[in-house]
């Protein structure tokens, strides 16, 4: 056990729905084990910027429910360097903040992982990202929303598509990895996924459509941004061009995906994983990621969280392919 009297939470990189309530986590629980807690504005740049102020537990009020953060979130390329994470420090020594808790992404982490290395302040990781890319956790803070977000915008767009007949190219998002995709996939009914870990050819996706367009009235293809044939208007186009008989058209759903109020899975998770963070903290730890893994509580050291390749269910893969015949 370390003897921390006083910790900041601060949320960086992409935002996610959840984050309030991982916040709120992090603030009560932190105030429930005596201890003193501030919330660091806009990520790392308010933590280089002393934008630092104490947070009562009335401060953490009626946000359970709100997307986006109450701490705000930046992108910051001085703490890329060792003398923007020393004002950093400077700071927190100079508050008398002895742990940190920070709920960001792979970049967040990687920032967290040096900083820890060059301070004595211990650190802990809340993962908190729409893409459920971090490795040595089943559930990012955020991801089950986006499904959600993205479920609830593909109906309304297979309402139309039925009427009218067309093929809808629906890109959703996920640079590197495609469990969004995947999942939304599966959860809509689409009668394809191009993801960035399956390689799909061209050939295939032509053999497969001609196939289904016989006996479907509409046909929801669910891209994923990062896959390799240059995202929904690139194929969409190239399919028109191929088969003009189709009725092409694609939906792009962008950043709503991000947005919104958190789940009820998120914010359980958020909770969760935000008193595992300050408990973490007591217990001594630093350099990890909290996580759940079947679920169960687990610490997962950032390096391996921001290293590894976290592969997609093939479970789910099988699933997709038996469900669209
Ligand atoms: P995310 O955490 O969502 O992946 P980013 O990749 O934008 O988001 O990273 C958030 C912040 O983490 C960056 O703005 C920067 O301050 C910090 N960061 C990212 N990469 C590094 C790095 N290699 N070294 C130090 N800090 C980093």
């Amino acid at each position: 056990m370390k003897n921390i009297n006083s910790i900041a939470v601060l949320t960086s990189g992409g935002d996610s729905p959840g984050m309030n309530a991982a916040i709120r986590a992090v603030v009560r629980s932190a105030i429930y084990y005596n201890l003193k807690v501030y919330g660091v504005y806009e990520g790392y740049k308010g933590l280089i910027e002393n934008n630092i102020c104490e947070l009562k537990s009335s401060d953490v009020s009626n946000i359970i429910q709100r997307g986006g953060t109450i701490l705000r979130t930046a992108r910051c390329d001085e703490f890329k360097s060792p003398e923007g994470r020393q004002k950093a420090h400077q700071n927190l020594k100079e508050k008398g903040i002895d742990g940190l808790v920070v709920i960001g992404g792979d970049g967040t982490f990687t920032g967290a992982k040096f900083f820890s290395q060059e301070t004595n302040i211990p650190v802990i990781g809340i993962p908190g990202t729409i893409d459920n890319d971090l490795y040595g956790t089943d559930y990012t803070i955020g991801y089950d929303t986006a499904l959600n977000t993205v479920v609830e915008a593909v109906d309304k767009i297979r309402d139309t598509a039925s009427a009218h007949n067309r093929l809808f190219f629906i890109e959703v998002m996920g640079r590197d990895a495609g469990f969004i995709a995947l999942r939304s996939a599966i959860a809509v009914g689409a009668e394809a996924a191009l993801l960035p870990e399956v390689k799909t050819h061209y050939e295939e996706l032509k053999e497969f459509l001609l196939a289904n367009n016989s006996h479907k009235k509409s046909s929801i293809i669910i891209v994923a941004e990062g896959e390799r044939h240059g995202g929904a208007y690139n194929i969409a186009e190239r399919v028109e061009k191929d088969h003009p008989e189709y009725n092409v058209r694609v939906s792009v759903l962008g950043h709503m995906q991000r947005g919104g109020s958190p789940s009820a899975f998120d914010r359980v998770m958020a909770s969760r994983l935000g008193v595992s963070a300050v408990k973490a903290l007591i217990n001594g730890h630093s350099a990890l990621m909290c996580g759940v893994l079947k679920n169960e509580d687990v610490l997962v050291p950032f390096k391996e969280a921001i290293k590894d390749t976290k592969q997609l269910n093939q479970a789910l893969l099988d699933i997709n392919k038996i469900l669209t015949i």
